[in-house]
């Protein structure tokens, strides 16, 4: 068999590289889903203040999570509208804030 020429050696270390570098993000991709769904495991229903664990409160057909250590409320997207009404002065300029 023939020596492989330089071009050649060039041509399978850069598709080896290729390889290598896809299989890498490959990997990133399943160690950051990873990370978030052990990150979700861990802080899925404790508060955000104090890590207690969160207790869930029906209150005007929303369901609030509630700290009963440090007092806080943890609302989801849109629970606030739900509770405090669309209209009005405060909530509006508040969600403003966040609003691109
Ligand atoms: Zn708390």
């Amino acid at each position: 068999m023939a020596k492989p020429t330089n071009t050649e050696e060039e041509f399978f270390a850069r598709e080896e590289a290729e390889k290598l570098y896809k299989l890498h993000q490959e990997n990133l991709k399943k160690i950051k889903a990873q990370e978030a769904e052990d990150q979700q495991k861990a802080h899925a229903m404790k508060c955000g203040k104090c890590g207690y664990d969160l207790q869930t409160i029906r209150w005007r057909n929303v369901d609030v999570e509630k700290c009963f250590r440090c007092g806080a409320i943890l609302l989801d997207d849109g629970e606030l509208e739900k509770l405090a009404g669309k209209e009005g002065g405060f909530l509006a300029s508040f969600n403003g804030l966040f609003k691109s």
